[in-house]
């Protein structure tokens, strides 16, 4: 069976060998406060600064998942107001879950078929919140729409939800605040652990709050990092992997390249099929990272019975697109063989 959910999707298949590895070496049992956790922990955020291009003075922490990251950044990173741009079900619920804990939260809502429009902020807002990659409908924040947004707003701080896309294509590090994502979308790795990545301005900013009332208070946590600590005990197998697959992969420029080709193609058989069509039309806002095909109810249903029969794990539509979509992660961790395969299979059956 090979998934093709965008998220928990199909794990890289080194995973049981990088896992025998660290229990071998004793890394299973080590102290979070050791000599050898630091080294991991200092090991880890280099190769995943060299692979990523991340820059060099940005902070790296990590975090159960990207759940909790929507609760750090309310509770640790701004005061005042945050303004939320989604078009869909995750960015929307970064939103709600601001709003419990913060009254200045604000949302705006935008079609998914097109672009966020960052002119209806007025002033320097506090914090500006975007999903890069909307899992539920396919859709993505354009590079050059952060690199503009980050040069019109350069007084505020923009936090960027790339669940679905961190590690799977070039993103504008330096453009934004705050990026995160979990590691079970285009990271390939076992669920329960994220990655946030952060600015020097930020860490600043955040040490200056100083906001300590939860065990997750982004500024206890920067603390330790700088001692190359948790402020719990952490996911030391989840760290450990992360690094074991970021030595094995590509530069992300590389790993781009073959996420846009392979998006391409697909996006290719799709519009030739009679039975199928992309959610999204317009090209410049479609995910390169999660494809969403739209078709009749009844061809939605049979998609997911013969995938299932014939191998494969096709994502559900999600929330109200249940029934007329469904979904396909295109996420490194897949091989070329295995989507060609998915791809006959659709050919032939539909
Ligand atoms: C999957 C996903 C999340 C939630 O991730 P968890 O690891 O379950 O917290 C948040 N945002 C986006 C865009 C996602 O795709």
């Amino acid at each position: 069976m090979v998934s093709f959910y965008p998220g928990p999707s199909k794990v890289d298949e080194r995973v049981p060998l990088w896992t025998r590895k660290a229990h071998k070496a004793g890394l299973l049992s080590a102290n979070h406060r050791s000599p050898e956790f630091e080294k991991l922990y200092r090991e880890t955020v280099k190769i995943l600064k060299k692979r990523l291009n991340i820059p060099l003075d940005y902070g790296v922490f990590f975090t159960s998942s990207a759940t909790e990251c929507w609760e750090i950044i309310a509770q640790s990173v701004f005061v005042g107001e945050s303004c939320h741009f989604f078009n869909g079900a995750f960015g929307e619920k970064w939103f709600n879950y601001t709003k419990k804990l913060k009254s200045g939260a604000r949302g705006y809502e935008f079609e998914p078929d097109n672009r966020p429009d960052f002119d209806q902020l007025s002033g320097n807002p506090e914090l500006i919140c975007l999903t890069q990659n909307e899992t539920s409908n396919g859709t993505q924040v354009p590079y050059s729409d952060i690199v503009e947004l980050h040069s019109a707003f350069p007084e505020s701080l923009i936090a960027i939800d790339a669940t679905s896309s961190m590690a799977g294509i070039r993103l504008p590090i330096s453009a934004g605040d705050i990026w995160y994502a979990s590691v079970q979308k285009c990271f390939g790795l076992p669920a329960g652990m994220a990655v946030m990545i952060c600015s020097p301005r930020l860490i600043d900013r955040v040490k200056a709050q100083a906001e300590n009332n939860h065990y997750n208070s982004l500024a206890f946590i920067i603390q330790n990092a700088e001692r190359f600590q948790t402020s719990y005990t952490p996911n030391v197998l989840g760290i450990y992997l992360l690094g074991e697959l970021m030595k094995s992969r590509q530069r992300i420029s590389v790993v781009s390249e073959t996420t846009n080709r392979r998006m391409a193609s697909w996006v290719n058989l799709v519009s030739n099929h009679s039975s199928f069509d992309m959610l999204i039309s317009n090209a410049q806002v479609r995910s390169d990272t999660v494809l969403v095909v739209k078709a009749p109810s009844g061809v939605v249903s049979e998609v997911h019975v013969k995938s299932l029969e014939s191998g494969f794990v096709l994502g559900r539509g999600y929330g109200d697109l249940r029934d007329t979509t469904f979904r396909v992660a295109n996420f490194p961790t897949l091989k070329d063989q295995e989507i060609e395969r998915l791809k006959a299979f659709l050919k032939t059956h539909f």
